[in-house]
């Protein structure tokens, strides 16, 4: 009895102590000072002995804004730890370490996913990192990435969740923004794109709720609490997407680059791309209904 009586202790102060930290978390992000990147110029080209990265900078070709400044920064001293023995548990995969620049590797599936890590990222004290700062915007940061990792080097299956919320953000920004922004870790960019259709507060939320969304996703002592915070978080995420696509199509209809009916059609369109989240195998919560969505875009529009 003693035992148990103390486990459930265990167990209790866990679960208080890491709502409190995600709590806590998630406040002090909508006072992030986002800022600007260093701009450290035009970098030399570097010869690539690696069979794995020549194969990586060639597809690079195909990305028609990328920069190869942060790509040549980090290449020259990059290291690579292959850790073999450790796939047999099937814990760890891959990272990439930004302040020393080393990517950790056990499935070399994850080799592309990380060397765009590696092409995006930059360390001086401060870490800015594709649409992340100092980790704030890890959740966007790493859907986006798995994003390009498909789309320019045809591998990647992680992150599916946050994969469809940055496809769904790149809709309202534009894939060539969004690839220039991302490769050139440029979060303040984004953020000042953003603002022509909320304030910076709100947008500083809707990041931060996608960063919530990855902290709990994969959390897999899931509990009512920690579910209730996905939902609402997820919910968040779809309205501010909602809101910010509609007002994109309102602002092409009155500057009649598109009619009325096509700007109703794209809207409809893009809110069942909302919708499916809840068809994704992560999340099986429908966290839009038809009538909030109907709702939501007349008060928009
Ligand atoms: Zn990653």
């Amino acid at each position: 009895m003693f035992f148990i009586g103390r486990a459930l202790i265990v167990i209790c102060t866990f679960y208080i102590s890491s709502y409190i930290k995600l709590i806590r978390k998630y406040n002090n992000n909508n006072f992030n000072t986002i800022k600007k990147t260093p701009n450290i110029g035009k970098i030399e080209k570097v010869v690539i002995k690696d069979k794995k990265i020549k194969e990586f900078k060639k597809k690079l070709l195909n990305i028609k804004y990328f920069n190869y400044s942060f790509f040549y920064h980090n290449v020259r001293t990059l290291k690579i730890d292959r850790h073999e023995s450790l796939s047999k548990y099937k814990v760890f995969i891959a990272n990439y370490d930004p302040i020393k620049n080393v990517i950790n590797i056990t499935d070399e599936k994850s080799f592309p996913h990380e060397l765009n890590h590696m092409s995006s990222s930059y360390y001086d004290g401060d870490d800015y990192s594709g649409l992340s700062q100092n980790s704030f915007g890890t959740g966007l940061n790493e859907g986006y990435t798995e994003l390009l990792t498909e789309r320019y080097f045809k591998s990647g299956e992680s992150y599916p969740v946050e994969f469809k919320i940055a496809s769904n953000l790149e809709q309202i920004v534009g894939r060539e923004k969004m690839e220039q922004y991302y490769y050139t870790a440029n979060l303040f960019e984004l953020i000042e794109e953003l603002k022509q259709y909320d304030t910076h507060e709100n947008i500083m939320k809707f990041i931060g709720y996608i960063d919530i969304v990855t902290s709990l996703i994969d959390n897999y002592f899931k509990s009512r609490m920690f579910n209730a915070i996905l939902k609402k978080s997820m919910k968040k995420i779809n309205l501010y997407l909602l809101k910010w696509y509609t007002i994109k199509q309102k602002r092409l209809m009155e500057n009649k680059n598109i009619s009325l009916e096509q700007c109703y059609s794209n809207i409809y369109k893009y809110s069942k791309r909302l919708y499916n989240l809840k068809n994704m195998e992560s999340t099986k919560y429908k966290v839009l209904t038809k009538k909030i969505i109907d709702k939501k875009i007349k008060e928009y529009l």
